[in-house]
């Protein structure tokens, strides 16, 4: 079994000038979830030949034991890459060392460097004793001791708490890229200039010559995307919110809706020249399926 670095899928993609195709997951709660996770969704999303994926950390650093065990098992049973998301949220740099040495033990090869969202929902991130205050310091620290290919995470209309400005956020993301970050995947958007204009900032102003990968969330219901975009801050365009309120009774229509949407917002991304696609599948397969089949032209 051989697990890659993602930096150098995203190298070999480059060179081929295919995009990387990417889903993400997060830790059911019930053994229910993850037999479904495991003996349905996985080996649905399968079919459409992802290069990686990768597993969320629970807010607060809840689902460290369970995000290792679920990458681990999702590399040793399917022969998928798979990335650990990692967070400073209540940890100290030796907590943070000691998941580090075992996603190594593990055979793990791709660490998602994150700050994390404040635990409990406040507004202002307090760092634990001991620990990180921005993922640029956990990025530096994994760089000085471990191994892994690095991602962080990018904010194409800016991070909802930096009050500075976009672009004060985005000289934030070319410093996490110089303290040896790998690759940048974005937090979810809807108006694809949003991203083309952050991408533009980051190579032509900021010289950052990663790649920074789209994340795309297919729409299922409009009472779900209205909480997920009030909680990180991404907007939906006018028109987008026209339809979806006409459609927030009827769940399944939304969803095709949401199918469609993304199908438009991702072939037009593969013609920028877009080296990748990172989708929030939220641990379902039906919309990401109908997504990654629509654009089998590009790959
Ligand atoms: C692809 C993706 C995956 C995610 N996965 C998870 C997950 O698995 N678990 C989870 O809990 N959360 C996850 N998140 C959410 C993420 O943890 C939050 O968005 C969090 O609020 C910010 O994390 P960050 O790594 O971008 O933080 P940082 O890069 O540390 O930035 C946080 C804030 O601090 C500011 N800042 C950075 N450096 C400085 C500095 N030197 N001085 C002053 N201000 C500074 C930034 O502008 C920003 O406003 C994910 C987000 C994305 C986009």
């Amino acid at each position: 079994m051989h697990m890659e670095y993602i930096r150098d899928i995203h190298s070999h993609k480059a060179r081929s000038k295919k995009p990387a195709i990417s889903f993400e997951f997060f830790p059911p709660k019930t053994q229910k979830g993850e037999a479904v996770l495991f003996e349905k969704t996985l080996p649905a999303l399968l079919t459409m030949r992802p290069d990686y994926c990768s597993v969320t950390y629970g807010a607060g650093g809840s689902t460290k034991g369970k995000t290792l065990e679920m990458v681990s098992r999702i590399q040793d049973e399917f022969d998928l890459t798979c990335m650990s998301h990692l967070t400073c949220v209540n940890a100290t740099r030796e907590d943070i060392n000691s998941v580090l040495c075992e996603a190594h033990e593990r055979g793990i090869k791709n660490i998602l460097a994150l700050r994390g969202d404040p635990p409990g929902g406040g507004a202002d991130f307090e760092p634990t004793a001991g620990g990180f205050t921005y993922s640029m310091d956990l990025v530096r620290f994994i760089r000085a001791n471990h191994a892994f290919s690095i991602g962080v995470a990018g904010f194409p209309e800016g991070h909802i708490a930096c009050d500075e400005g976009q672009e004060v956020d985005w000289e934030r993301l070319k410093a996490k890229i110089d303290a040896g970050a790998d690759f940048v995947i974005t937090q979810l958007f809807f108006d694809n200039e949003d991203y083309l204009r952050f991408r533009d900032h980051m190579s032509k102003k900021l010289g950052m010559e990663k790649p920074i990968i789209p994340g795309i969330l297919p729409v299922i219901s409009t009472g779900q995307i209205k909480r997920f975009t009030s909680l990180c801050g991404a907007s939906i365009p006018e028109k987008m919110m026209q339809r979806l309120q006409s459609l927030a009774e009827d769940d399944a229509a939304a969803a095709a809706f949401g199918i469609e949407y993304a199908i438009e917002q991702c072939e037009q991304l593969l013609q920028e020249g877009v080296q990748g696609l990172h989708f929030y599948c939220l641990n379902k397969a039906h919309s990401t399926v109908q997504v990654v089949k629509a654009l089998e032209r590009f790959r």
